[in-house]
């Protein structure tokens, strides 16, 4: 069984189509590997046991006649903010704890027409909100690598469920980083395509101008792979970018090193990133310009804006997308004496701490009087912070930075403090604002308290050149030379 969960998710679609093994098998594999991992690592909110047998056979079956697709049975866990049909999907909120979605959203949708079975729906901070897992209303995922500390958030569950060999890949949604955190806290690969690549159709909505699709694996070609069958156009949803979709997974080892133009932003290396996260960096720097790499000084001179514009934009949009839940339609509903006391009865028991408190920042800076003190601020802002990289991209072919400062922190170090845990975001909701492409790679490990843990690089691309991007982490995946924990 070991082996099987140690299947890449490339080779296990290879090996399925060869029958070399099947389906079933794999997703037997899987089932078991959750049955025993998830109590301690929480990794899954809803293991979909049947649906996933049910998905397993049918890929089996097309093999058998000769129809095999891309990702034909490839068990993947799936962020529970993606509405999947007949299948429980509840934001890890209470307010949707009974929610069964009568559609799938696109994304899944598309990895289904490929053949990629469902494993179960994933944890993740409520709302996707956070950045530890730990706003989960289902109880905190946890780090495979030291269970006390966080496998990172929002996308804690999706991250943690491929670290830990649950599954070979699965999809996170990344509104300020959300996929490049928990992916380098668990050393694994983690892709926010560029906004418009995967469509946002039937997810669950945090920040509709931030939020992006994108999948999670344990290497570069298994996460191209998963990209490639992901994405498109998708004309519900209206920023839906119209634009090919590449053979991402071909191709990776085509880069020429030699004259690549690296941007190192000066803002993102400064004091506060700790010492042993740093020595990698510089370490993956010097593997590039060893291979004859262009390593360019670059500025993005509005970086430390980023955090608090993004404070101010995803909480305005949050604050309005939440508005829905009012126990009405769908989800929780506790009745109140009349139609107000309804709807805050049920808004006040389904949210909970930090999605009131991103409605009520949300809700404060879009009011008249603080509107163009904060949101048409913010916006401006953010305009600034979207223009310091066009000027750069015209210098350089991607920009290399640590994901995170820290490597993963100990879970209920940092939640009762806000500030420094929005600040864990300092290195990713950049990317976000400017709607570009990042992607974390593993880097190293360090040792903190008797513990070994990963460190993340992250690269940032041009807008739409997601094919650069992962060349670029693949030749870094290739000098890193990472190693990953064994499943045993
Ligand atoms: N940590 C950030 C937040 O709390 C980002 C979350 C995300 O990308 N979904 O908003």
């Amino acid at each position: 069984m070991s082996e099987l969960i140690e299947l890449g998710l490339k080779e296990s679609a290879e090996l399925i189509r060869n029958r070399d093994i099947s389906a079933v098998e794999l997703t037997e594999a899987c089932l078991e590997r959750i049955d025993a991992h998830n109590e301690s690592i929480n990794a899954f909110i809803t293991v979909a046991s049947d649906k996933a047998m049910e998905m397993a056979k049918a890929s089996d079956e097309r093999v058998k006649e000769g129809r095999a697709r891309l990702l034909e049975g490839v068990p993947l866990g799936i962020k529970d903010m993606f509405c999947t049909k007949d299948v429980l999907t509840t934001a890890a909120s209470h307010i949707l704890d009974n929610f069964v979605p009568p559609y799938e959203s696109t994304v899944t949708a598309n990895l289904w027409k490929q053949g990629a079975v469902l494993l179960g729906k994933t944890n993740l901070d409520e709302f996707a909100m956070g950045s530890s897992n730990e706003t989960s209303y289902f109880g905190t995922s946890r780090n495979p690598w030291d269970t006390t500390r966080t496998p990172g958030g929002s996308s804690g569950g999706s991250a943690a469920a491929v670290a830990d060999f649950m599954c070979p890949g699965s999809l996170g949604t990344d509104t300020g980083g959300s996929i490049r955190q928990p992916a380098a806290f668990s050393g694994i690969v983690g892709m926010k395509p560029t906004y418009g690549r995967c469509s946002r159709w039937g997810i669950v909505a945090f920040a509709s101008s931030l939020d992006q699709a994108g999948p999670f694996a344990r290497s570069v070609e298994d996460v191209a792979l998963l990209f490639r069958g992901m994405s498109g156009h998708d004309p519900l949803d209206s920023t839906s970018a119209d634009r090919p979709i590449e053979n991402y997974d071909a191709g990776l080892d085509d880069l020429n090193i030699k004259g690549l133009r690296i941007g190192l932003p000066k803002e993102y290396f400064t004091d506060g990133i700790d010492p042993q996260v740093k020595a990698h960096i510089d370490v993956a720097i010097k593997n590039f310009e060893a291979q004859g790499a262009e390593l360019v000084e670059i500025s993005l001179p509005h970086t430390k804006y980023a955090v608090p514009t993004y404070y101010i934009v995803a909480p305005a949009e949050a604050a309005s997308n939440l508005s829905r839940y009012d126990g009405m339609r769908f989800g929780l509903r506790i009745d109140g004496e009349n139609l107000a006391d309804t709807y805050t009865k049920t808004r006040s028991a389904g949210f909970g701490r930090e999605v009131k408190r991103r409605i009520m920042t949300g809700n404060y800076t879009l009011s008249s009087g603080y509107y163009d003190a904060y949101y048409l601020k913010a916006q401006k802002v953010r305009q600034l912070i979207r223009q310091d990289f066009v000027d750069v991209f015209d210098k350089v072919d991607v920009i290399l930075t640590p994901t995170t400062p820290t490597a993963a922190f100990k879970i209920g170090d940092r939640i009762d403090d806000p500030v420094t845990m929005y600040l864990n975001d300092i290195f990713t909701v950049a990317t976000n604002l400017a709607g570009l492409p990042g992607i974390s790679v593993p880097a190293g490990t360090i040792e903190e308290d008797g513990k070994t843990l990963p460190v993340g690089v992250q690269f940032i691309g041009k807008a739409f050149d997601e094919q650069r991007l992962l060349q670029v982490a693949r030749a870094h995946e290739k000098m890193a030379n990472f190693q990953m924990r064994n499943a045993a």
